[in-house]
């Protein structure tokens, strides 16, 4: 083999890019990766970790969740990567919460899921001493791991396991059938995946733009040890308006009346909370959403105020120092949760277009490597 002749190139080292490395390595691919940064720097180790298949869009979405996660478990088992705690505790602090949970209890979705009342939530999740708290919805789905540690480990593991190539520092310029030009030389490739994140104006931008993808910038915080353990994710009502297993059912419309009544603040700013933990104690907590094409990098005191408020209200109290602040987007393109797309012969362009790629990433790769390859014949 020439050092620049390969059965797959992959554009971007994000977890997109590094699922489709992985479906391809698996077939005995032989696989190069190109990344402009030294390392992966974008929303895949910006994110919670927080692998979600309850709440994820009914159908392909939550197809995708469910066997992302389990190739997860298959890749934390085999390199090594410890999963935090697994589960979610979805609290529901209104009756018309409690309404939309027992609505999405009737649905194919449910599977595996359980509603709490608030003794069985205090028995089983006793870090939650939520005032007024209704009910809870148990997911047992959930994974968590530490994107900034497991999203280089699983590279160097796709590098040591299954003998991907890794290009890093490299920029990409042009795709073509067969061909990648970069700032370091030209790859050829029978085939290229083109992972390029929230990346809208390089690649097939025309492609991009055609399908009205914007890009969503969120607000995330760490928070010291608040000296209890999380053996679960933690989500709350304002959830349930935002992910569309949810919010899709009809029951979720009164509860967003409800919510713009009493956290208009939280909704215009797209805020909803997720509670996660770390090895160390710390937690990471979130998030906001606001969309632009080019989002400003400031993170708002008064928006980390509206996230911290929402865990006091769910944890009953207040919430630890924060340790860490930062910002990360993705791409957004409104109910379009997927885009896969092929604009050449033998290359696909394959983007996340919500806030899930950790969560359906894994199932995408092996969706673009069987369009590329064919589907496997079992
Ligand atoms: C704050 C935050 C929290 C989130 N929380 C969750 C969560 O808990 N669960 C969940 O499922 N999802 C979550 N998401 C969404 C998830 O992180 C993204 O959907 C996912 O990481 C997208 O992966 P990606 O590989 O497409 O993009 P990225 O991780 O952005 O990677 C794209 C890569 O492509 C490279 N690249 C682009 N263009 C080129 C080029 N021309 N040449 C070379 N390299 C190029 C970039 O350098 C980058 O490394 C969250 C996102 C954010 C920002």
């Amino acid at each position: 083999m020439a050092g620049n002749s390969f059965d797959l190139a992959v554009v971007g080292a994000g977890i997109v890019g590094l699922a489709c490395a992985l479906a391809a390595a698996k077939r005995g691919k032989r696989v190069v990766v190109l990344d402009r940064d030294a390392q992966a720097n974008g929303a895949s180790v910006r994110n919670f970790g927080f692998i979600t298949v309850t709440g994820q869009a009914r159908g392909e979405m939550w197809r995708r969740a469910q066997r992302t996660r389990e190739i997860w478990a298959q890749v934390a088992s085999e390199a090594g990567m410890t999963i935090l705690h697994r589960g979610l505790v979805m609290t529901a602090r209104r009756p018309e919460s409690v309404v939309v949970l027992e609505a999405f209890t009737q649905t194919e979705m449910a599977h595996g899921c359980r509603l709490l009342d608030p003794a069985d939530v205090a028995r089983s999740h006793p870090e939650l001493a939520t005032p007024g708290l209704q009910a809870a919805l148990w997911s047992p789905h959930e994974l968590r791991v530490e994107s900034r540690e497991v999203i280089p480990r699983l590279a160097a593991w796709l590098a040591a396991r299954h003998g991907v190539t890794f290009r890093w520092n490299t920029a990409v310029h042009a795709v073509e059938t067969s061909k990648v030009l970069t700032s370091r030389g030209t790859i050829e490739a029978e085939a290229v995946a083109v992972c390029p994140g929230d990346d809208l104006t390089g690649l097939f931008a025309d492609t991009i733009a055609g399908f009205g993808v914007t890009r969503c910038k969120l607000q995330m915080l760490r928070l010291a040890d608040p000296g209890f353990r999380l053996t679960a994710g933690v989500m709350s009502d304002l959830g349930l308006v935002r992910y569309a297993g949810y919010a899709a059912l009809p029951e979720a419309e009164e509860l967003r009346l409800r919510l713009a009544r009493e956290q208009a603040g939280q909704l215009a700013n797209g805020v909803h909370l997720i509670v996660v933990q770390s090895a160390d104690g710390s937690l990471v907590v979130g998030d906001s959403h606001h969309y632009a094409p080019t989002p400003d990098p400031f993170s708002q005191d008064a928006v980390d105020r509206l996230i911290l408020d929402e865990f006091a209200a769910v944890f009953g109290r207040a919430p630890p120092p924060t340790l860490e602040r930062w910002t990360g987007t993705y791409a957004s393109a409104g109910e379009r949760t997927v885009l896969l797309e092929a604009p050449l012969p033998g290359v696909r362009l394959a983007m996340v277009t919500t806030g899930a790629g950790a969560s359906t990433g894994f199932a995408l790769g092996e969706d673009v490597v069987a369009e590329l390859f064919g589907e496997l014949v079992a």
